[in-house]
């Protein structure tokens, strides 16, 4: 399904705002000295002129453009292959930054040789105000200044060092499944979601073992149990969701249903036919159509497990097939 631009629907509280095909952004962005500017993609010229800085930025092919802004950011990078990690969060929060780098560093290592290799010569990554413990942007991802904050933490039970691992693992994941693998996110959110929680599995069974990705997998079932296991389905749009049967169902239901078969479809998906050329010193991919039937073999196999386990109508996934 596609909106057109100007008719788009109130954004639900939960889940993402928008999707979109992927394109080329090239954007300048004009702002005061002081702010740190920290956008998707590459800055290609900054000047500074009257108090005010210019930045030109480019990223893609990408499916959006994410800009964050702040007078109190500081970084701290890392280098994985081609690819700098930048973290960003006010000073304070520098600790946490650290740790974002860190296993920023491990997720884009481990996903770089498990899937095709991320495709940017940039990843960003800021600490926000986000009511989601983390979001996914092309080439950037902001996760929620509770996970730096040791005053002030998601939970007081838990150390921040954990939801910083599991939510930097998820969202870098992100960077394949939602950017290179495109999916509606606000029809089908699970698809996207769901494979990234497999991803994460990955994460830590490459990390840390088998023992440390199953007790990562409970964290889905922990979830699911949320709604008393209620067989919601799981292919519904974000709006079909109420209160919380998007966590438990998107993130708990859908991903416990690559656990029950994962042998049937990480062949496919871990297996690419083509590699996305390297991106250039621009940010930007040489070869604007990356992967074409790594995405279609894919996607196909997804909705294959989808509809064995009858998560989505025959009609359903025969039209959506059928438009690859
Ligand atoms: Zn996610």
């Amino acid at each position: 399904m596609t909106t057109k631009a100007g008719t788009l629907p109130p954004a639900s509280e939960q889940g993402d705002a928008t999707y979109s095909d992927a394109a080329f952004y090239h954007v300048t962005v004009t702002a005061d000295d002081e702010q740190v500017v920290v956008g998707s993609g590459v800055a290609l010229s900054e000047t500074s002129a009257d108090g005010q800085q210019t930045i030109e930025l480019a990223i893609g092919p990408a499916r959006d453009f994410y800009l964050a802004i702040s007078p109190r950011y500081e970084v701290v990078s890392r280098t994985v292959g081609e690819t700098t990690i930048n973290s960003y969060a006010p000073a304070e929060f520098m600790a946490g930054a650290e740790d974002a780098a860190a296993f920023a560093t491990d997720a884009l290592r481990l996903f770089n040789e498990r899937f095709e290799p991320y495709p940017y010569t940039e990843l960003d990554i800021v600490a926000t105000s986000t009511l989601a413990l983390g979001i996914e942007y092309p080439g950037i991802i902001a996760i929620t200044l509770h996970e730096y904050d040791p005053d002030d933490p998601v939970n007081p039970n838990v150390p921040n060092q954990i939801y910083m691992e599991t939510t930097t693992a998820h969202e870098v994941a992100h960077q394949w499944f939602y950017n290179m693998v495109g999916n509606d996110q606000l029809d089908e959110p699970w698809l996207d979601e769901a494979v990234t929680q497999y991803a994460t599995y990955l994460y830590y069974l490459d990390m840390y073992g088998e023992q440390a990705a199953n007790e990562y997998k409970g964290s889905w079932n922990g979830r699911f149990s949320r709604v008393d296991n209620e067989p919601i389905p799981i292919g519904l749009p974000v709006s079909a969701y109420q209160g919380a049967e998007y966590s438990a169902i998107i993130y708990g239901r859908g991903s416990c249903s690559w656990k029950r078969s994962p042998g049937r479809w990480s062949k496919p998906l871990l297996t690419p036919s083509s590699r996305i050329t390297s991106a250039n010193t621009n940010g930007a991919s040489s070869a604007p159509k990356p992967s074409a039937n790594w995405r279609k073999r894919t996607v196909s196999a997804i909705w294959k497990i989808c509809l064995k386990n009858g998560y989505i109508s025959d009609q359903i996934a025969i039209l959506d097939i059928a438009n690859l």
